[in-house]
């Protein structure tokens, strides 16, 4: 994961490894890759069904 190349958004240079600025014009490279936002939905989407099912079996454990 940290082997990805990250773009500069300044001067578009793919910069190797974990640089944190850029290696052409050394402007700070972004820290986020949009992998990073896929696994935060995914994460959000399994936290919302945990949150469902814990529901569901709330409705059917609780005396009423
Ligand atoms: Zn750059």
């Amino acid at each position: 994961m940290t082997s990805s190349p990250k773009k500069c958004l300044y001067c578009q240079t793919e910069n190797e490894g974990a640089t944190e600025n850029c290696e052409h014009c050394g402007m700070p490279l972004p820290s986020k890759h949009p992998q990073d936002k896929q696994k935060k939905i995914s994460f959000f989407i399994k936290a919302f069904w945990a949150i469902v099912i814990f529901c569901i079996v709330m409705m059917y454990y609780l005396p009423r």
